[in-house]
């Protein structure tokens, strides 16, 4: 008998210049009255008084507004413990740290979430993950998928150019994550899930036949990052989203002296994999050129020695989880890439 599966996916999604003036409309259309406001720290105050103006104009009320600087499990705990229990919806505003916090309290409320971010730095904003610190280091753990996204194209293309890099390093991850869960297929027989392997791979070919930082390019990689979260939501794991490039960067974020924004670390890492994978390296680098990329990292590079640590401690980030990484000892090709890789010598000073 075929069992129907469930997948959770946001029923409210826009993507659009202007979103952000319309969530009051968006929050009264779903019947939201009263709700509860997770932002960043440093959002520029301009913004936070478009989100709460529009919904001041559409009678929601907001019971309470907080600034999120930690996104420690303890402290994410308490903030569900002191929410209000009569609120309808709970949003998040700005960027990670944010909406990392908002979604958690939300999943611990079992109340509908709405993301709202500022900016494209990662996939976080539509995943069903939270990334918190437990005892100083950062764990992705169970979450919900939001209700909602609401992506104004126009405030992500006026954040800072770093973090549009970031979300193209992120982006490019489903390469060699797709490449890896294969990998892991043949040789622990780790399923795959066919339409979230397809629907990763896809997400990215959108974005990647049109990578430019205008409006319509921020439309297009704010829903490739977006269909991204829907296939972890499909499998059910974050496979289709993160592998062994994903671990080096846990490594990096739990030794380096100085971790850097997620998808930097995630990106260049990414383009290390593909040359021990020996697939789409040329396309990676290629989309790396046209975006300016390896000129952002080139500008503020990484430290060779920590590079090479975090990839020797990479394996044992999380248990079970077969990469490219574990198929052989690959710190002697590794060590020769950041040295002689023309692209990774740029990256590395
Ligand atoms: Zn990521």
């Amino acid at each position: 008998m075929l069992i129907p599966r469930q997948t959770a996916i946001p029923e409210l999604v826009r993507v659009k210049p202007g979103a952000l003036d319309r969530i009051g409309i968006y929050a009264g259309r779903n019947e939201f009255t009263r709700v509860v406001l997770f932002f960043s720290q440093g959002l520029d105050d301009r913004l936070l008084a478009r989100l709460t103006g529009s919904l001041r104009s559409k009678n929601v009320q907001v019971l309470q507004q907080m600034q999120i600087e930690s996104v420690s499990f303890e402290e994410v705990t308490e903030l569900f413990r002191q929410a209000p229990r009569n609120a309808d919806a709970i949003i998040g505003f700005g960027g990670g740290k944010a909406l990392d916090v908002a979604k958690y309290v939300a999943f611990l409320s079992r109340l509908p979430y709405l993301s709202v971010p500022t900016s494209l730095s990662n996939d976080g904003f539509c995943s069903p993950q939270s990334s918190l610190t437990i005892a100083e280091r950062r764990y992705p753990l169970p979450s919900a998928m939001p209700f909602g996204v609401i992506l104004d194209t126009a405030v992500c293309l006026d954040a800072p150019e770093i973090l549009w890099h970031s979300g193209v390093g992120d982006l490019v991850s489903k390469f060699t994550a797709v490449t890896d869960w294969k990998l892991a297929f043949h040789a622990q027989e780790t399923p795959v899930d066919d339409f979230a392997a397809l629907l990763s791979d896809a997400s990215v070919y959108q974005f990647v036949a049109r990578p430019k930082r205008d409006l319509d390019g921020m439309r297009l990689l704010g829903t490739a990052l977006l269909l991204n979260g829907i296939s972890m939501s499909i499998c059910g794991s974050s496979r289709p989203a993160s592998g062994s490039e994903h671990l080096i960067s846990h490594a990096l974020d739990s030794l380096s002296k100085r971790p850097r924004l997620h998808g930097l670390q995630v990106g260049v890492a990414t383009y290390l994999i593909s040359l021990l994978q020996n697939q789409n390296s040329r396309r990676i680098a290629a989309l790396f050129d046209a975006t300016g990329f390896w000129q952002a990292i080139a500008s503020d590079p990484f430290d060779r020695a920590e590079w090479l640590e975090a990839a020797r401690i990479a394996p044992t980030m999380k248990s079970d989880f077969y990469t490219v990484l574990s198929s052989r000892d690959c710190l002697p090709e590794i060590e020769t890439a950041l040295r002689s890789d023309p692209n990774l010598r740029l990256c590395f000073g």
